[in-house]
């Protein structure tokens, strides 16, 4: 049996970081830049008013109160064609463009309407110098680095980058995962289970997992037959990124068909002293990386957080590859028997802020898991820890 350090690293050793590739905006949410991002505009693209008021010119406006005389409007897309001489103002809206001749802006709450003409506005109130008014490139100068490569770009990376007129970023894409889904005795939700059979369940929960990491996903189911997994194996070799076979790995001898199938690949099959998810595969086949996990659906869940997750965020160049773990305290005790394995125990945050353990069924049932968000690597060197103690903490799902 093998420690679960030592193959978690060499599982990491295994991944590389993929090569970038051109996403348009929409697409690149959550994916890391593969380098700097230029900007090819100025922002703002042109002087432009920053309150709704008047355009004037500020050596009219020094003297207040002082009448002046309105002979435009410069509205957001459509700017004033005009120029304003001495005594003159023209209405100007909120991003519209700055008006020629003008150097300031009053807001519309300083200056009165002329009640006997319409024609007129009284400025009270002189806004000073270049007062509201947004500069040309003030924000940014085109030519200028705005994101540094290694970035993960998140909703207001993206809306930033719009704002720039970018339309397509080079990035480092979040792997093309399929799911191998093997077992005679699965059907599917909808479908009514025959003797012996049972519902699949891994393909919903490994998807949704790859998923919020923002991997491309397909399903493919298999039958427990040795040649035809193999062969499912060399096609989806060239076509994905990462293959996850999940059944068939532990030492049922011919009834777990995977174990047998992967031997003509460079895939290595191992013990890991922990539980669940004692069984393992890891190692190429073809183009991909193979991940075969056990059946056992909580197996699934402990085995990709220690081994898959880490894995595809080295691909996806995502730091750290392994999420860090944090700190919580026991809500109540917690023993185990001594197996000689770390046991990874679904835990739930409760109301007061505790950490207590989900359930205590086998890792046939995965619903301990539905209630959790964290689980804790309980070592074999402790019977028992007690209420009150701090914990370390991995993150699930995230
Ligand atoms: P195996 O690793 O193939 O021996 O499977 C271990 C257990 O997990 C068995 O009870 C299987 O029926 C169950 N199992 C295997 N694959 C799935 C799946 N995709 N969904 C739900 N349970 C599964
Ligand atoms: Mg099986």
């Amino acid at each position: 049996m093998l420690q679960l350090q030592q193959v978690r690293q060499r599982v990491l050793d295994l991944a590389r970081v993929s090569d970038a590739r051109t996403l348009r905006l929409e697409s690149a949410a959550g994916r890391v830049l593969a380098g700097e991002v230029i900007s090819g505009f100025d922002y703002p693209l042109f002087d432009n008013s920053a309150m709704d008021g008047f355009a004037v010119r500020c050596e009219d406006v020094e003297q207040v109160p002082v009448s002046l005389e309105v002979v435009g409007v410069s509205s957001a897309g459509h700017p004033f064609r005009g120029r304003i001489e001495s005594g003159q103002a023209a209405r100007i809206l909120t991003g519209a463009p700055m008006v020629d001749g003008a150097d300031c802006v009053v807001p519309v709450e300083q200056i009165q309407q002329d009640p006997n003409d319409a024609g007129r506005v009284t400025v009270l109130v002189d806004p000073g110098e270049g007062a509201h008014v947004r500069r040309r490139g003030e924000v940014v100068r085109a030519g200028s680095p705005v994101l540094a490569g290694g970035t993960q770009l998140n909703p207001g990376h993206l809306g930033f980058l719009s704002s720039l007129g970018v339309e397509n970023v080079e990035v480092v894409p979040a792997p093309r995962v399929v799911i191998l889904s093997t077992g005679d005795e699965l059907v599917g939700p909808g479908s009514v289970p025959g003797p012996g059979q049972i519902f699949e369940s891994n393909t919903t929960l490994l998807s949704s997992m790859l998923g919020g990491m923002g991997c491309d996903v397909s399903v493919v189911h298999a039958l427990d037959d040795i040649d035809s997994i193999a062969a499912e194996l060399q096609r989806l070799g060239t076509q994905a990124d990462v293959i996850i076979s999940t059944g068939g790995v532990s030492m049922g001898g011919e009834y777990d068909a995977l174990r047998n199938a992967v031997e003509s690949f460079d895939v290595d099959v191992v013990q890991v002293a922990i539980k669940p998810a004692k069984p393992f595969a890891f190692g190429r086949v073809g183009d991909a990386l193979m991940f075969g996990l056990p059946g056992n659906p909580a197996s699934v869940v402990v085995s990709f957080e220690l081994f898959v997750r880490p894995a595809l965020r080295k691909m996806a160049a995502l730091e750290p590859a392994v999420v860090p773990t944090f700190k919580g305290v026991l809500g109540a005790d917690v023993s185990r028997v001594d197996d000689g394995k770390t046991h990874f125990i679904p835990m739930r945050r409760d109301a007061d802020g505790r950490w207590t353990r989900t359930g205590t069924h086998g890792s046939h049932a995965v619903s301990p898991f539905a209630d959790a968000s964290a689980m804790m690597a309980f070592e074999p060197t402790r019977g028992l820890i007690e209420e009150g103690s701090e914990v370390e903490l991995i993150p699930l799902w995230t």
